[in-house]
């Protein structure tokens, strides 16, 4: 096997691309943990926990950043209160706004044209925003950087899990309606191919509790966060409440986890941030991306074929086998063989995320491929030899699979 695509041209280091990578892993490694708030859908409330997070955390006493990357939608200026600030810049560095004296705030909204103009970026054109922007904040030394992104597994959360290092984990945000657990499996599963761990689920809007009457109604349902999480075997961090102060916390500008701890919506926040606490450290996890995700309850794996053999040629190949895991044996309990749709960029992730696939095992992949699988929720394990693909799987279980470098990995 040659180390690179032979068809592909050497890329040129850039060295001052370089330095600006240094810089921002200088300024990550002075935070101690960054908590990147994630929903599988809009409207969850994901924007506000990310908010209440921060300002319950550091009224826990610590000290936090609370970035927001939304560039279509940032919202976390106007819910801390801060929309008609500019950020000061100081040689070259963009100064966070300061709250209190344990919470800074950044958005990226701070640097976009006004409000009413739409920001039509491409995935690689929002990368390099959002790393260049992460680059030249001067957060200086926090215990947490909370972020808000936007909604879904596109490209600001994909940038972002990239971009901050370890120790890095996820905090999903969900509401109990059932409608919303494959948008939160899809999330998980984006989580785990980027090998970002999962600090837990929060189920927002989780049941009504009147004021007048102290009666607990539940209007959405109750329960699906939790559910959730035991089946993708993650932490529950708490539910919240419906609570009026939150909405008019978030209109105010001063999110309902500053005030008394007398609202039902303030007092989850503080336990949710208590319970994050208790939870042992992230643990960073190891580059090799082969050994098998058997944390995965529901797994399909996905192995470009020719001729019964996994081809090492994704892209070309004509037909996909996709096997069915039994969670309790770890061994293929189905397989199916499909037709590879025509060739056209983007739409084989696509396909394969709609065939139920979480795994692909293939020879060599790009990095822009390798982001589609991930934004599809799908893992690539990378490297994997042209063996017969039955045999691929039951080695890839046993996580006996021998592989060896991605050699398209430019
Ligand atoms: P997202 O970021 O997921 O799109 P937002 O944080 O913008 O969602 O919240 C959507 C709306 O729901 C906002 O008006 C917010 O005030 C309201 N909201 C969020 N959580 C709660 C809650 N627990 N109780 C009452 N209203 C809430």
């Amino acid at each position: 096997m040659t180390d690179r695509c032979p068809s592909l041209p050497t890329v040129p280091t850039d060295p001052e691309r370089e330095l600006e990578n240094e810089v921002l892993r200088g300024r990550m490694e002075r935070i101690g943990e960054k908590l990147l708030v994630l929903s599988g859908k809009g409207g969850v409330g994901k924007s506000t926990v990310a908010a209440n997070l921060a300002v319950a955390l550091a009224r826990a006493g610590k000290r936090v950043g609370l970035l927001d990357i939304d560039i279509h939608g940032p919202s976390i200026p106007k819910l801390l209160g801060v929309e008609h600030h500019q950020p000061d810049v100081t040689d070259g560095e963009l100064r966070p706004i300061r709250v209190n004296d344990r919470l800074v705030v950044m958005s990226i909204g701070f640097l976009l044209p006004d409000g009413n103009t739409p920001v039509i970026w491409r995935g690689p054109r929002k990368f390099g925003a959002i790393r260049q922007f992460l680059k030249d904040v001067a957060w200086g030394e926090l215990d947490y950087l909370v972020v808000d992104s936007p909604p879904g597994t596109g490209d600001e959360p994909l940038a972002i899990a990239e971009l901050v290092g370890q120790p890095a984990r996820a905090v999903v945000v969900t509401t109990p309606q059932d409608v919303a657990v494959a948008d939160v499996r899809r999330c998980i599963g984006f989580c785990r191919s980027l090998r970002l761990p999962v600090a837990g689920i929060i189920e927002n809007m989780s049941g009504f509790v009147c004021p007048g009457c102290g009666q607990s109604f539940d209007l959405f349902k109750r329960g699906g966060g939790r559910r959730l999480a035991d089946e993708a075997r993650v932490p529950f961090l708490g539910a919240i409440p419906i609570d009026p102060q939150v909405v008019l916390g978030g209109d105010a500008g001063r999110p309902v986890a500053f005030g008394a701890l007398d609202s039902p919506a303030a007092q989850a926040f503080a336990s949710i941030v208590q319970t994050l606490s208790d939870l042992p450290a992230a643990i960073a996890p190891a580059d090799d991306r082969s050994d098998p995700p058997v944390e995965m309850d529901f797994m399909k794996i996905a192995i470009p074929l020719e001729n019964g053999h996994l081809s090492t040629h994704f892209g070309h190949c004509e037909e996909f086998a996709v096997y069915e895991i039994d969670p309790a044996t770890q061994t293929a309990r189905a397989k199916a063989v499909h037709r590879a749709p025509p060739h056209e960029p983007g739409l084989l992730p696509r396909w394969l995320h709609e065939l139920g696939a979480n795994v692909i095992i293939t020879g060599g992949m790009g990095q822009r491929a390798q982001q589609l699988f991930a934004q599809n929720g799908i893992r690539v394990v990378l490297g994997a030899p042209p063996d017969p693909a039955d045999d691929v799987v039951a080695a890839y279980l046993k996580g006996t699979l021998q592989t060896g470098a991605n050699p398209c990995d430019h």
